[in-house]
């Protein structure tokens, strides 16, 4: 799930000196930057694939700006979302102001079919047996986007196996069958097999939870 990804992501806001011309010169100039490419490489690391084109946001956090500010709000979201987490995680409910919260930040996106590959000339009989059909989310911003996977995840009733490892503090998915899994997978315990099983699981389950996401 991407929205454990990064929850359990360490954004940090980079301080940098840019040359920039002004006339005939060249001075220094300073610009904050988020190591977001490090991030974008998490996402991948964890098969999630980013469609650009129904995220133009994902510039906005890409670029580098003149003041922080615009990133410590970004940061605050992310610290907003843990403490969603934590309650969800801890005492296994989800308080009412937090569920409608959830429900309102998702009607930001837009849900949106697309055709692969893009159409660009019209569509005839077998034109149209060769396309393939995805659904996906647009939004406005990152926010928007995430509070609707979390609620893609409470949709399909899943929303209880988020889980907190007590050892490292990241945030995981139980997929066992039992649904009692404490740690997440990097200390799971138990054979090789066992842990081969647990992360086919793993990931079937994800594919459910979310489908209606570009992949
Ligand atoms: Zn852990």
């Amino acid at each position: 799930l991407e929205i454990l990804v990064f929850a359990n992501f360490d954004f940090e806001i980079n301080q940098i000196a840019i040359r920039v011309l002004s006339g005939e010169t060249i001075q220094m100039e300073e610009r904050f930057v988020l190591n977001w490419s490090d991030y974008l490489a998490k996402l991948n690391a964890e098969g999630i694939t980013v469609d650009t084109q129904s995220r133009q946001f994902f510039a906005r956090y890409a670029a580098s700006r003149p003041d922080r500010e615009f990133f410590q709000d970004f940061k605050s979201f992310q610290t907003e979302l843990r403490s969603i987490l934590d309650t969800i995680c801890e005492t296994k409910t989800i308080p009412l102001e937090t569920w409608q919260l959830i429900f309102r930040e998702a009607a930001k996106t837009h849900p949106k079919i697309v055709a692969i590959p893009a159409v660009t000339r019209e569509i005839t009989e077998s034109g149209l047996r060769e396309l393939v059909f995805d659904r996906c989310v647009e939004a406005e911003n990152y926010r928007a986007f995430l509070f609707r996977e979390l609620l893609g995840v409470i949709t399909v009733k899943n929303v209880f196996r988020i889980r907190k490892c007590p050892r490292c503090g990241k945030y995981f998915f139980d997929n066992s069958k039992n649904g009692r899994r404490v740690y997440c997978s990097a200390e799971f315990g138990g054979s090789r097999k066992a842990e081969e099983k647990e992360s086919s699981e793993k990931h079937q389950t994800l594919d459910q939870t979310s489908f209606d996401f570009c992949r």
